[in-house]
C-alpha cells in the first residue's frame, strides 16, 4: 500500500492528498461538508453503504457545549479538542482537510481548497454564519475591527481562543454582551457566558459592570439569578434592541439609552453556514436553510442534505429545532438513513429527534440547568415539542457523562479514553 492511499483510509494528513487521487468509488460517494455535531453522525452512518469524504476546514473538532467552562478556567484545553483521525479509522470513512468553496449542483461536485470532488449525494453539516456587518449598516472595516475586537466565539476556531484572552486580560470598565434575536446556536449559552463573566467581575474584585442586552422576552431563571445574586455587577435588559454601534467610539445606542463599553462580546444576527446561501439552499426570504422538516432533505435538490444549526423552519407550531448540537446529530443520523434508503430503493419513516441542553446557571453556588426536548407526532402528522427544565443545585458530572457518550458516538471509542 503507497502511503498516500494509507493515509487516506487512516483519515490523517489528508491535506497532503488532493482529491483528484480518490479513486472513483465503485459505491455511491457521499460527500459531507463540515465535521461538527451534524457532518460527523452522518458521514458515520452513511459509511454503512456509501464511499464518504468528510471535508473539514478546522484541524480539530472543538466541543463548543464545553467552551463557556472553559473560558471560566473550569474545563482543560484537551478535552475542548479531538482530532478527526481515530473517527475516520473507527468508522471507515476519510477526512479531507480542507475548505469546501463552491458547490455545482448541477455537476455534482464541491470545489474545496485541495480541488474538486464529486458526489452522489451530499451533506452540508457548516452549522451557523454570523452576519458581523448587519451590525455596523454593511460596514466592511467595522465588521474587521469587530472580528479582531468584539467577536462572539460562538463557533470553532480562532475567535473562541481570542475571546479567552480578551476575557483573562478584562481589567474593569463596562463589560458589554449583545444577543442575537432568536433563533441562534444553543439559546442558553449567552446567559451563561454572562454569569461566567459576572462571577469574574465579583471573584476577581474587578471594579467592572456587564450589560446584558437582549432583544429576546427574558429567559426568568436567569433573570432572577442577575438580579438576585449579581444585580452590582449585572444590567439585564430583555426586549432591548441595539438601535447603533460605534466600534471605534466604542458607544452602543439602545432603545432609550447608551452605553459606552470597555470590552465587549457583540453576537450578530446568526443564519445558515455561508455555503447555504451561496448553493442556493436557503429559502428568498431567509437566513436559513430551506428543508423537509422530516428527512432534511433540500427543498431545491434532491441529492441535497442539510443537517444541524443550518435548518430553518420545520414547524408552524414551534419554528426551528432547537439549535444544539445533540439535535444536530440526531438530524445527521435521520438524514443518512434516508439516503441509505433511497440508495436501496425504498424511502425511511424518520425518528424524532431530541436535545439535552446544560448550562450553569451560578458558578458559586453551584447551580445548573438542564434542558430537555423532546417530539410526538400529533393526529394531524404535525410535531408537538416540549421543552422540560430542570434546576439541578448540587450538580454532579452528569454533563460529562453526556458529552462523553456523544463524544464516543461521533469519534469513535478512544474519543475519551
Ligand atoms: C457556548 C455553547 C454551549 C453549547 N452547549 C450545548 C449543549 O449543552 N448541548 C448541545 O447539544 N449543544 C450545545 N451547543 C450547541 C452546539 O455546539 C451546536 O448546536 C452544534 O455545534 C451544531 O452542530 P453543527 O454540525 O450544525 O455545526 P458545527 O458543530 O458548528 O459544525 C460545523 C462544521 O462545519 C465546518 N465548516 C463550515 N463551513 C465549511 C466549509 N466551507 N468548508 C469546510 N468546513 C466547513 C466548520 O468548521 C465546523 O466544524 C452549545 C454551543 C455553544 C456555542
Amino acid at each position: 500500500m503507497n502511503p498516500t492511499r494509507r493515509q487516506l483510509l487512516l483519515g490523517t494528513a489528508a491535506i497532503l492528498c488532493a482529491p483528484h487521487v480518490i479513486a472513483t468509488p465503485a459505491r455511491p460517494r457521499a460527500v459531507v461538508i463540515g465535521g461538527g455535531w451534524g457532518g460527523l453522525a452522518a458521514a458515520r452512518a452513511l459509511a454503512a453503504a456509501c464511499d464518504v469524504v468528510l471535508v473539514e476546514r478546522q484541524p480539530r473538532f472543538v466541543v463548543l457545549p464545553l467552551s463557556n467552562r472553559w473560558l471560566a478556567g473550569r474545563a482543560e484545553k484537551r478535552r475542548l479538542q479531538h482530532d478527526y483521525a481515530p473517527a475516520a479509522a473507527a468508522f471507515g470513512y476519510r477526512i479531507l482537510a480542507a475548505e469546501v468553496l463552491a458547490i455545482d449542483r448541477a455537476a455534482r461536485r464541491v470545489d474545496t481548497s485541495a480541488g474538486p470532488l464529486t458526489y452522489d449525494w451530499l451533506v452540508v453539516a457548516g452549522g451557523i454564519s454570523e452576519d458581523a456587518a448587519a451590525l455596523f449598516d454593511g460596514d466592511a472595516a467595522a465588521s474587521r475591527h469587530y472580528t479582531e475586537h468584539f467577536a462572539s466565539g460562538y463557533r470553532a476556531g480562532a475567535d473562541l481562543d481570542s475571546l479567552k484572552r480578551r476575557l483573562d486580560g478584562f481589567a474593569g470598565g463596562e463589560f458589554l454582551l449583545t444577543l442575537p434575536l432568536a433563533p441562534y446556536r444553543c439559546p442558553p449559552a449567552p446567559y451563561e457566558r454572562a454569569v461566567v463573566i459576572a462571577h469574574a467581575i465579583r471573584s476577581r474584585r474587578l471594579k467592572a459592570h456587564l450589560t446584558v442586552v437582549d432583544p429576546n422576552p427574558p429567559w426568568p431563571a436567569y433573570q432572577r439569578i442577575f438580579a438576585e445574586r449579581y444585580r452590582q455587577e449585572v444590567s439585564y435588559l430583555p426586549n432591548t434592541r441595539l438601535r447603533q454601534l460605534d466600534p471605534y467610539r466604542q458607544v452602543a445606542t439602545l432603545d432609550i439609552d447608551e452605553v459606552h463599553f470597555a470590552a465587549a462580546i457583540l453576537m450578530p444576527p446568526q443564519g445558515a453556514a455561508t455555503l447555504c446561501r451561496t448553493a442556493g439552499l436557503t429559502a428568498p426570504d431567509s437566513a436559513w436553510a430551506a428543508t423537509d422538516a422530516r428527512h432534511f432533505g433540500s427543498l431545491a435538490d434532491e441529492r441535497v442534505f442539510v443537517v444541524g444549526d443550518s435548518v430553518g423552519m420545520v414547524s408552524p407550531l414551534f419554528g426551528h429545532y432547537p439549535k444544539t448540537g445533540q439535535l444536530a446529530s440526531r438530524m445527521g443520523q435521520i438524514a443518512a438513513t434516508e439516503i441509505l434508503a433511497r440508495i436501496a430503493g425504498s424511502r425511511s419513516e424518520p425518528a424524532l429527534p431530541d436535545s439535552t441542553c446544560y448550562a450553569w446557571v451560578d458558578l458559586e453556588p453551584a447551580e445548573r440547568v438542564r434542558i430537555d426536548t423532546s417530539y410526538r407526532r400529533r393526529g394531524d402528522g404535525e410535531l408537538v415539542q416540549t421543552i422540560r427544565q430542570q434546576r439541578e443545585h448540587q450538580p454532579g458530572a452528569e454533563d460529562d457523562a453526556w458529552l462523553d457518550a456523544h463524544l464516543r458516538a461521533l469519534l469513535g471509542p478512544a474519543a475519551t479514553g
